[in-house]
């Protein structure tokens, strides 16, 4: 019976090229290892799937009995649901430390870099496995997905090496041009359903005991939302009162000017003055040099909810 290398709950481009890079490695090393999904694909996923030549991991969403790599996150809200009937092998993370516990040992990597793909490229480094070149591309991708092309404040020099190095084993002149092509594909939202849109980057939280819904969406030009506001809002609405959540914010990220307008529905009035020290107006705030949820967003959040 094979392990599996599960990101988290709607996938990004890091949970799933994280799946797929650490399942070679563990394979490679003599550990039969399959990367599995918890949902669908974003667009940029995809293509980033289609440029290396990869087939969609499988999806899989119920791992009890089984051993698993946990990747992208440690929050068990955010893993499989029945995470806790799972055997868990190891955690490679580059979030805050969430909640997962076990009861074998296991391996951990968890660093504050950009992403974990850096830290996946450190463990083939420590194992002495090359990377191939379709798979160094992809966590390529990845890195310059979770850092923003190295403009969020998460982006380290590690991330800025991993991306040169497999820029180089993948055969990638321009790695930062690449990177532009992605967030372009990301930027076409035009014509998508709003949930799923609203839903594209969707992380819950547990605060405290309060449940916090945040969604992201990263794109070169923030106007491209203009029409659409009064739509995500109310949709935030319902999916607030559908999860029975205390708050759901949606980050619209302009990743040019390299700010966000939060749009925020919450049962706490002031939420954004306590958290952020800034009132909402209509329901929106814009967020200077915002860029990275878990490292601007979260952090502050939290504290003030306690
Ligand atoms: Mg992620
Ligand atoms: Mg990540
Ligand atoms: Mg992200």
């Amino acid at each position: 019976m094979p392990n599996y290398v599960v990101g988290h709950k709607t996938p990004d481009s890091d949970s799933i090229c994280s799946a797929i890079a650490l399942s070679y490695l563990k394979t490679t090393l003599g550990e039969e290892t399959v990367p599995a999904r918890l949902g669908e694909l974003s667009p940029e996923t995809l293509f980033i799937l289609d440029k290396f030549g990869f087939e969609q991991p499988q999806l899989k969403t119920s791992f009890a009995g089984e051993g698993i790599y946990i990747v992208d996150h440690s929050d068990r809200i955010q893993g499989p649901d029945d995470i806790d009937d799972a055997t868990i092998l190891g955690i490679i993370d580059h979030h805050k430390l969430g909640d997962i516990t076990t009861s074998t040992p296991l391996e951990i990597w968890v660093r504050p870099v950009g992403c974990t793909n850096t830290i996946i490229k450190m463990m083939y480094d420590f194992y002495d496995v090359a990377i191939p070149k379709n798979i160094a591309g992809a966590m390529m991708c990845a890195i310059l997905s979770d850092t923003v092309i190295f403009k969020s404040p998460t982006c380290t020099t590690a991330d800025i090496k991993c991306v040169e190095a497999l820029a180089e084993i993948a055969g990638i002149d321009d790695a930062k041009a690449m990177g532009m092509e992605m967030f372009k594909v990301k930027s076409a939202v035009l014509g998508t359903p709003i949930r799923d849109l609203v839903l594209r980057d969707f992380k819950d939280f547990n605060m405290h005991g309060k449940l916090v819904g945040i969604g992201q969406l990263e794109v070169l030009d923030l106007a491209i939302f203009d029409e659409m506001k009064p739509e995500l809002m109310a949709d935030i609405v319902k999916l607030k009162a559908e999860g029975n959540r205390h708050t759901v914010l949606l980050l619209l990220t302009d990743i040019m000017k390299e700010g966000s307008e939060m749009l925020v529905v919450s049962d706490n009035a002031d939420l954004t003055e306590k958290a952020y020290g800034k009132a909402t107006v209509d329901g929106k705030i814009w967020l200077d040099g915002v860029l990275s949820r878990k490292k601007q967003v979260v952090p502050p959040l939290q504290d003030s909810l306690v």
